[in-house]
């Protein structure tokens, strides 16, 4: 039976099986109608090959190629298929022939298949791969173009810091030719004068680390000459990112970097001795501040000529610049091995920075340096002058300062150099310095004190001896400062004459005393006191002050007669003649002058014959010393004795300070003096207590009159 021909059902079961199979297509999707027409078209060729003879098995292989061509290409359709074949029952065992012969037609037109697709892949990559490189080269070919024409010069290395390949340009900017240049390191275009961190920047470039950077940055040329650029250098990776090569990019910069540095030196230096300026010491200060270690140190040595004007003046400005330049080149030559930055800081000033100090000696060794640079005299304009100079020294660490901070310490040390004694250093000294500083704050605070009325004035009685009565009153400036409460003169005056404040601040207090006496005369008529101002030497010294008191009288009404001012002695003899005419064209306007501190000056009483003084003070502290034991006493006795007989021989009028006893003012009167003033006369006091007692001293005068009238 299973010989024999297949059964109707058989065939029928089998052609059934066959449309399921290709149905189910395995993921396949055939249009139905091309589907039927395949199942049946290979459905009949299996048949033919199932009943042809052993030798026609091509049917069994074409029906295996028709699927392959239909898509029908999945292992498993193959497997299925087969199966199928197999379990056909079909006669003299040709089940087996037919599925073999079907499977090869199959696997022969996959195949061939396989091959056709890989050939055009293969096809396909290759149009691909021609495209790009000729793209490629494209681009390659204009990359060349633009390097080789590029202005800018561009040079290529690898990772390992081997020059590959550099422009025209670059030759051009370096001299030389191009095999002079490939090959060689990148290290070896070290120059002494790269900017901090080039180099740095360079290896983290080649590390990966970076993918840019750039500097300007000098070259030595071919000829030695040396040319400045501005350097961009960057990383290039390939597609995985990997670094491959550098690129840096140089332009030649050279004519503007002189042109900038030229520029630059000229706002960072001195004309006249080439020294760094102002500007450049302090940018070289503050860098010092920028990122110190804990335990820098810095020093400063300010220095300042003595007696610099008097060159000035006396041999001309030619003769002063000489000198100064010659200053500079002896600092240059004693700092250079020392290695200390010298700058002029403008006029005779200079000053040499430590930047890195290991304590107060060294500034110290650095002053004397500086003084001993000057101790041989300068040739200057024929003649060979000698040169002192005054050295203010401060050495800190950095932590504890600022640059502003040291700056003003070294010039107030450079200026208590100055008082001590010219041609010494001095050391910054803290506890002077805080005094110092206080003094200063006080100094910036006082326009607007002025302004906001802070200043106030008292009057103290200048009393007649012989009968006790008030003659005058001298005003006695004082400042009710909001954090250090009320001020004596002491504390301010010295320091408004240093800033120049003193002119306004004496204006005032002469308006404000001016004024005040005016109201008196108004009240008191002939019985008004006269009024005492203190003018200090700058005051005196300055020719507006002829003109602010004609000022202040004519706005106050006041007499001139009834105007005094107290210049000291010291003052008159510091005057050099500048205030002689000063002094003198007031006197015309009629009001007096009368020498503060007599006697402490030692000075030649010459003056006393040119000014037109109508008043000597006695300073004082003669009567303070008849307080001191003895032999001081008796000494200071004979002291004011002899003032005393000296201003009645001039025909001035002379008025002791100081008097505080009672005893005093007897033994003064007797000698001759013929003002008091003092506690015992009374301390200074508000306008209203000096009003009081003008009052009061009417009323006794009055009834002294009324009682000698009824005496009578
Ligand atoms: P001075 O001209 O010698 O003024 C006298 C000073 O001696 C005043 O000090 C006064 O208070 C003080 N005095 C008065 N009687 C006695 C006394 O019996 N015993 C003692 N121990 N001292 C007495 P004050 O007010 O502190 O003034 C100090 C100085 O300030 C003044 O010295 C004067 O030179 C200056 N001064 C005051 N006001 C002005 C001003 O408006 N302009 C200028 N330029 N200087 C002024
Ligand atoms: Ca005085």
């Amino acid at each position: 039976m299973s010989t024999a021909e297949p059964g109707r059902g058989a065939s029928a079961h089998f052609e059934e099986s066959w449309a399921g199979l290709l149905r189910e297509g395995l993921g396949l999707t055939v249009h139905p109608a091309a589907r039927q027409r395949l199942t049946a078209r290979t459905a009949e060729l299996l048949r033919r090959s199932w009943q042809d003879d052993p030798a026609c098995t091509a049917a069994a292989e074409e029906a295996g190629t028709l699927l392959v061509d239909a898509h029908y290409t999945d292992p498993s359709v193959l497997a299925r298929a087969v199966e199928l074949l197999h379990a056909h029952p079909v006669p003299k065992g040709r089940g087996p022939v037919v599925a073999g012969a079907f499977a090869a037609g199959w696997a022969a037109a996959l195949r061939e298949r396989t091959l056709r697709d890989q050939e055009e892949i293969r096809a396909a990559a290759d149009t691909a791969r021609q495209t790009a490189e000729r793209s490629q080269r494209a681009t390659e070919a204009r990359f060349r173009a633009l390097f080789e024409n590029a202005p800018i010069g561009i040079g290529i290395g690898d990772l390992h810091g081997n020059i590959l390949e550099v422009n025209r340009a670059l030759l051009d900017i370096f001299g030389g030719r191009v095999e002079e240049l490939r090959g060689r390191r990148i290290t070896d275009l070290v120059h002494p004068e790269d900017e901090p961190g080039t180099w740095q920047a360079y290896d983290e470039l080649i590390r990966g680390e970076r993918e840019r950077f750039e500097c300007t940055k000098p070259y030595f040329r071919k000829d030695g000459e040396v040319v400045w650029t501005h350097l961009t250098c960057s990383l290039i990776r390939d597609e995985e990112r990997v670094p491959r090569y550098q690129v840096a990019l140089l332009e030649d910069i050279t004519d503007r970097y002189r042109l900038e540095e030229r520029l630059r030196h000229q706002a960072t230096h001195d004309t006249l001795t080439g020294l760094p300026n102002r500007a450049a010491f302090i940018d070289r200060l503050e860098r010092l501040f920028r990122a110190p270690l804990a335990d820098a140190r810095f020093g400063i040595c300010y220095l300042d000529l003595d007696g610099f004007k008097f060159v000035n003046d006396s041999l001309g400005h030619a003769a002063g610049d000489e000198l100064l330049v010659a200053v500079a080149r002896r600092l240059e030559t004693a700092m250079a091995p020392l290695g200390h930055l010298v700058a002029r800081l403008g006029g005779d000033e200079f000053v040499m920075l430590l930047e890195r100090s290991r304590g107060q000696q060294d500034a110290v060794t650095v002053a004397k340096a500086a003084l001993a640079a000057l101790s041989n005299p300068v040739p200057v304009a024929d003649r060979r002058l000698s040169v002192r100079a005054s050295v203010g020294v401060l050495e800190r660490s950095v932590a504890t300062t600022t640059p502003e901070a040291a700056v003003r310490a070294a010039d107030l040390t450079l200026y208590r150099a100055k008082e001590a004694g010219r041609g010494r250093w001095t050391l910054f000294d803290p506890g002077h310095h805080a005094r110092e500083v206080t003094r200063y704050a006080m100094s910036v605070r006082m326009p607007a004190a002025l302004e906001r009325g802070e200043f106030f004035v008292d009057y103290q009685p200048l009393c007649t001896l012989s009968d006790g009565s008030l003659a005058a009153v001298e005003a006695l400036v004082r400042w009710r400062h909001p954090d250090f409460g009320v001020l004596s003169p002491d504390d301010f005056i010295a320091t408004a004459e240093q800033t120049g404040m003193i002119m306004r601040l004496g204006r005032w207090v002469l308006e404000e005393a001016c004024g005040q006496a005016a109201e008196w005369v108004r009240r008191f008529g002939p019985a008004a006191p006269q009024v005492n101002v203190n003018v200090s030497v700058h005051q005196a010294r300055d020719a507006r002050l002829a003109a602010d008191i004609g000022r202040v009288l004519r706005s106050s009404g006041l007499d001139p007669r009834l105007l005094q001012l107290e210049i000291t002695e010291s003052a008159v003899m510091r005057t050099d003649d500048d205030s002689m005419p000063t002094l003198r064209s007031l006197a015309d306007t009629g009001i007096t002058l009368a020498v503060d501190d007599f006697g402490t000056g030692w000075s030649p009483l010459g003056y006393l014959g040119e000014l037109p003084v109508s008043g000597l003070k006695i300073a004082g502290s003669f009567l303070a010393d008849t307080h001191r034991p003895e032999a001081a006493a008796r000494q200071s006795w004979r002291v004011i004795e002899g003032l005393v007989s000296l201003a009645r021989a001039l025909g001035v009028k002379v008025t002791a300070e100081g008097v505080e006893t009672a005893a005093d003012a007897e033994r003064l009167r007797a000698m001759g003096c013929d003002w008091g003033q003092g506690w015992h006369f009374g301390r200074p006091a508000r306008p209203g207590e000096i009003t009081r007692r003008i009052a009061q001293e009417l009323r006794r005068a009055a009834a002294h009159n009324d009682a000698r009238h009824y005496s009578e």
